[in-house]
């Protein structure tokens, strides 16, 4: 097999790029993952799993002589090692390895290192499949008419986002119906519950999270790998408020300039293996929210917030079209502020008027996630910088919170169906 060379002053490039290790393929490999890179070339891998370590792993490409460089180191540092280690195995480290790339090349470092990962997806996904149907091997070819940057940052910001089990966006059709209130209290109570956690804000206008979690005056550290989420007992939290120089600095961005941010933010942040990531979404349906919902393609589904005035129905009905629009399954829609929680005896009181949220799923045949009633613990625990299912167990609002939670645990188990049926 002729193959181009590398120009390569790295004598450890020419030595991987003239006599690559490991290339072949396995029959019947336990994961198997094929990839096309923006320059063309396909990376193929295929393994075999011993006791959570990889035994073997293989490759082939059609790639020039740096991809032959990067399959064979790639291969060379994965086999022996645990399948988590694999997993946070990064780009860095196979130039590293192989004593650096020219610019122009680096991406086939990438290119290795994702279809690695897609690999070690795949087998761990037959192992969740087993029983089931058989899960297929990832194959992320380069879609039509998508440019060269765009496709490579989509391989990117798929190889942060894999080791995610669960997506979970929260939305609603407008601001201040306690969108971030739902979101923060439904990521601590899956904390609660014994899960990995993320929390990720991408509200660019009122990125609401840090203040609601006491995190106001973290910065975020880089890393080598990217940014990292800052921790609070155990729950690993990103926001764009982290990053704003000035609270007011995303308000003069123009759309282009926006979507970058998000884009960039989005792929950036090194996450590590969650079970779940609750995402906080801008409020609407604009197209900030369809770039961060395109950009993060595999989302497990959507919780709708909404708040019980019959108004609040056309918001609903836009949400759900919205995600029915993008293919987003809607676990449910939540009607927040729904009664109230007299602070003397605990009791619920409607005050206002209440089932606008309930009556309108009824009729969309989504979900009814239940009434979230008001309670003045809530705000006071959210100016406080503490979630409130972490202080007020006994609340109405907590215990709702708290089955709301149960349907998304359940999420590991079935994929969330549409229906009508009132929870
Ligand atoms: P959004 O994210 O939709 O803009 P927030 O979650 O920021 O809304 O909530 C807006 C305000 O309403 C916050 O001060 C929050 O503490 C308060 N809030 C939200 N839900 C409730 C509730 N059920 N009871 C009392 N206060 C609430």
């Amino acid at each position: 097999m002729e193959r181009s060379g590398t120009n390569q002053d790295s004598s450890m490039v020419r030595d991987h790029a003239e006599n690559p290790r490991n290339y072949g393929m396995i029959e019947n490999a336990d994961g198997h993952a094929r990839i096309k890179g923006p320059c063309g070339d396909t990376m193929e891998f295929w393994l075999k799993v011993q006791k959570d370590k990889l035994g073997r792993v293989t490759f082939i490409t059609d790639g020039c002589g740096s991809s032959l460089a990067c399959g064979s180191m790639t291969t060379t540092l994965a086999e022996g090692r645990l399948i988590e280690d694999v997993l946070s195995l990064g780009q860095e480290e196979i130039l590293e390895a192989l004593g650096g790339l020219p610019d122009e090349f680096e991406h086939c470092a990438l290119l290795a290192v994702n279809t690695l990962h897609e690999a070690c997806i795949h087998y761990l996904d037959s192992l969740n499949a087993s029983g089931k149907e058989e899960a297929k091997p990832v194959s992320m070819e380069r879609r039509q008419g998508e440019s060269e940057e765009s496709y490579f940052e989509r391989l990117q910001l798929h190889s942060r986002l894999n080791q995610i089990r669960h997506k979970i966006v929260v939305l609603s059709g407008k601001g201040g119906v306690g969108k971030s209130t739902v979101a923060v209290n439904l990521a601590v109570s899956l904390i609660m519950a014994g899960k990995r956690v993320g929390l990720l804000d991408v509200d660019i206008h009122c990125p609401s999270i840090p203040t609601m979690l006491g995190l106001e005056e973290e910065a975020v550290v880089g890393s080598k790998e990217g940014l990292l989420p800052v921790e609070k007992d155990g729950l690993r939290v990103m926001s764009l408020g982290f990053l704003l120089q000035d609270r007011d600095e995303a308000v003069i961005w123009r759309g282009p300039r926006k979507m970058e941010v998000i884009k960039q933010f989005l792929k950036d942040v090194v996450w590590g293996d969650l079970d779940f990531l609750v995402i906080d979404s801008p409020p609407g349906t604009g197209d900030e929210l369809i770039a961060v919902c395109q950009m993060i393609e595999d989302l497990d589904g959507a919780v709708v917030v909404t708040t019980p005035q019959k108004v609040a129905a056309v918001d609903v009905r836009k949400t759900v079209s919205f995600c029915r629009e993008l293919g987003i399954p809607v676990i449910g829609v939540a009607e927040n502020m729904s009664g109230f929680v007299c602070p003397g005896c605990g009791e619920v009181a409607s005050i206002l008027c209440s089932g606008g949220g309930e009556m309108v799923t009824e009729s969309l045949r989504v979900p009814f996630l239940g009434k979230i009633p008001m309670d003045p613990g809530i705000a006071e625990a959210s100016d406080q910088g503490r979630a409130f299912v972490d202080y007020y167990g006994d609340s109405p609002a907590v215990e709702r919170m708290q089955i709301i939670c149960e349907i998304l645990l359940r999420l590991d188990k079935e994929k969330p169906g549409e229906g009508g049926e009132i929870l």
